[in-house]
């Protein structure tokens, strides 16, 4: 995934922007008092407004103004102190009022930026154009009836921010990288779930290709796409498709298109020549927003802390690596959870804990950090146990699993299994001596100068004692003896 595609006579290089949909979190609608819970029965979350009955008036609902704001803060960009809403005019069976209310000349949010993390542990930094607030459309449903379509207005009305980048993506990992990004500083804010199966997150990807150092060429928009791994096959597939337009002699067409997953490929849904003409004017049924500097200001400070500046604390306070630090905050609750467990302990102890064992189980479990049968605390006192050496390194493993499968503290593990360490000497010596006589051959070979023998005696001791031997004592034991 280079973002260089070998052409016949060279190679191209992919230029990517993405418009992603982003539904707002608020309980009610855009202009209406709706409730927007996700899965209730068909059209029964539909006042009069969404519904486009004559003469119905849209109010605005200042608390979706506030997460678009607040969204744009957290990306760093400008927030337009005036902005505008206008009509979107087209027809559609779900868009009862035949216009969609949209920002279009002055959203309400400018510029600003996203800085992505890449596999090789480089970052870049992705321009964000603009965030504007929009409407969201009913859902026509054509696999209800063989012969009919049905309407469901539940969605009409709810707010949407879209959010433009920059052409300033070059291949489909980058593309990637910034839309998890985007979906985690979302969730941080609060402002949108991020749920791209529930539709709650989708992406319109804009692809063309060029020759290095050429200015732009024409690009094509996929339309709609879901998930994270479907954009990013989208655009390896639209990218090579203009690959061989353009070596074939022809001229990639700007257009709409669609993305096939079965098959992996993109398919046309309308050229230019039938581009809408959507006819924007200001809409008079609403004043333009003006914002106040002490409510933004307010936002401002109510910010929670961002993925970037906890990643970067992360390094400082805990010493962790940019890698780990990043795997840390990827979700809030990982944070937390690591925040916990790390309080007044080794700090990269517990992120190869959490990032190792307990990230397997939660896998293996199925389970969430939320219904994780270990407890930030129950993990914390399990590395407690192993820094005032109650247990060595090999059985806290043992203990861990079966505080998975219990739901145990690690104490009442370790006292009822019988696992604390063995650190009386007698006890090691025996198992020492026993190990020796039972392998003489093998204690011969050492003698002969086969050094690596030591880790195979080691290994022995251990088992025969059930691994709860100090290994370091341990150690010195078979050192001791066997240099006698
Ligand atoms: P429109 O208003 O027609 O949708 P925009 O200027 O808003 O056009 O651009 C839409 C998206 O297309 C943006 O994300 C932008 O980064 C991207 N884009 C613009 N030009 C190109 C190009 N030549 N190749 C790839 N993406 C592009
Ligand atoms: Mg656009």
């Amino acid at each position: 995934m280079s973002g260089v595609i070998e052409g016949r006579d060279g190679p191209w290089e992919m230029v990517i922007g993405l418009e992603v949909h982003a539904q707002v979190i608020s309980r009610s609608k855009l202009f209406s008092g709706s409730a927007t819970e996700f899965g209730a029965e068909p059209n029964t979350q539909v006042s009069l407004v969404d519904a486009a009955f004559p003469g119905m008036l849209p109010v605005i609902n200042g608390e979706c103004v506030a997460q678009a704001v607040r969204t744009g803060l957290g990306l760093d960009a400008h927030i337009n102190m005036v902005s505008r809403f206008d009509r979107k005019n087209y027809f559609y069976a779900d868009l009862p009022a035949g216009y969609q209310i949209s920002q279009y000349a002055h959203p309400v949010v400018g510029g600003g930026s996203i800085e992505i993390e890449l596999a090789d542990g480089s970052t870049k930094r992705i321009g964000v154009t603009r965030l504007h607030l929009e409407q969201d459309a009913g859902k026509s449903l054509h696999d209800q009836h063989p012969s009919k379509s049905f309407i469901d207005l539940n969605r009409s009305g709810i707010a949407l921010m879209e959010i433009v980048s920059e052409p300033d993506l070059r291949t489909a990992e980058e593309a990637g990288a910034y839309l998890r990004k985007l979906r985690t500083i979302l969730r941080y804010l609060g402002t949108c779930d991020g749920n791209m199966e529930e539709g709650s997150m989708r992406a319109d990807v804009n692809v063309s290709v060029r020759r290095h150092g050429e200015p732009f060429r024409t690009r094509c928009e996929v339309k709609n796409v879901n998930s994270v791994r479907f954009v990013m096959q989208a655009i390896e597939a639209e990218a090579a498709r203009q690959v061989e337009v353009w070596e074939s002699g022809g001229t990639v067409e700007q257009e709409t298109r669609l993305f096939d997953p079965a098959r992996g490929v993109t398919r046309s849904m309308r050229s230019k020549e039938d581009a809408h003409d959507y006819r924007y004017f200001p809409d008079p049924d609403l004043l333009p927003l003006v914002l106040d500097e002490g409510w933004v200001a307010g936002l401002r400070a109510g910010l929670p802390e961002l993925p970037d500046a906890k990643r970067a604390r992360f390094v400082a306070e805990h010493g962790l690596s940019a890698y780990d630090a990043a795997v840390l905050v990827a979700d809030q609750e990982t944070a937390a959870f690591f925040e916990t467990v790390a309080a007044g302990r080794d700090a990269k102890l517990a992120a190869n804990w959490i990032m190792g064992d307990f990230f397997a189980a939660l896998n293996r479990t199925g389970c969430s950090i939320g219904d994780s049968p270990v407890s930030a605390g129950a993990l914390g006192q399990l590395l407690d146990l192993l820094a005032d050496r109650t247990i060595n390194g090999r059985i806290a493993k043992e203990v861990f699993e079966a505080m998975v499968d219990t739901g145990e503290s690690p104490a009442g593990i370790v006292e009822s299994r019988g696992l604390r360490q063995v650190t009386d000497t007698g006890a090691i010596d025996g198992a020492v001596d026993r190990v020796l006589a039972a392998h003489p051959d093998k204690l011969a070979e050492y003698r002969g100068g086969k050094d690596k023998l030591f880790g195979f005696f080691v290994g022995q001791v251990m088992k025969a004692m059930a691994g709860k031997g100090n290994p370091a004592l341990v150690n010195e034991a078979l050192r001791q003896r066997l240099s006698a």
